[in-house]
């Protein structure tokens, strides 16, 4: 699978104060979903880094969090631009715009999700509405498999 990049065009000027608020948090670093996030798996006793391409692969994707060890790659995913089926939504004014760019941000993260898999990375991607404590469950459980794995080889 390669991944085109389609560029949408020049960025129209936003047309809300809501919509000029999403557009402003487009990759943001420690948002508050993925702080909760790390706050819940630092209790479970996981360690991670923060923001790091994961080593072995070629394009420089960064994970949100990644777990070295067990080889987890988390991505916390902004439901807007990420297009989560629950809260996903394409603004009224220059929509063609908006698809095109939210498009090219799926196909992105597919083509990474691809990328990671075949240096031997488990993704985990977490939607920022997800109630952070269950996807840390989610990924202590995943983390466990996968060192008892590597233990048993
Ligand atoms: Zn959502």
């Amino acid at each position: 699978m390669t991944y085109e990049y389609v560029d949408p065009g020049p960025t129209p000027r936003a047309a809300s104060p809501a919509t000029a608020k999403v557009m402003r948090s487009t990759r943001r670093r420690d948002t508050g979903p993925e702080l909760r996030l790390r706050r819940a798996l630092h209790r479970r006793g996981l360690r991670y880094l923060v923001d790091t391409t994961p080593p072995g692969t070629n394009k420089r994707r960064r994970a949100d969090v990644l777990l070295r060890g067990p080889r987890i790659a988390v991505f916390v995913d902004g439901c807007f631009w990420h297009s989560c089926p629950q809260h996903a939504h394409l603004p009224k004014r220059n929509r063609e715009w908006w698809r095109r760019k939210l498009d090219g941000v799926v196909r992105r993260d597919r083509d990474t999700d691809a990328e990671l898999t075949a240096a031997g990375w488990a993704i985990v991607r977490v939607w920022e509405h997800e109630d952070p404590e269950a996807a840390a469950d989610r990924i202590a459980r995943m983390a466990r498999d996968r060192l008892g794995e590597k233990r048993g080889r």
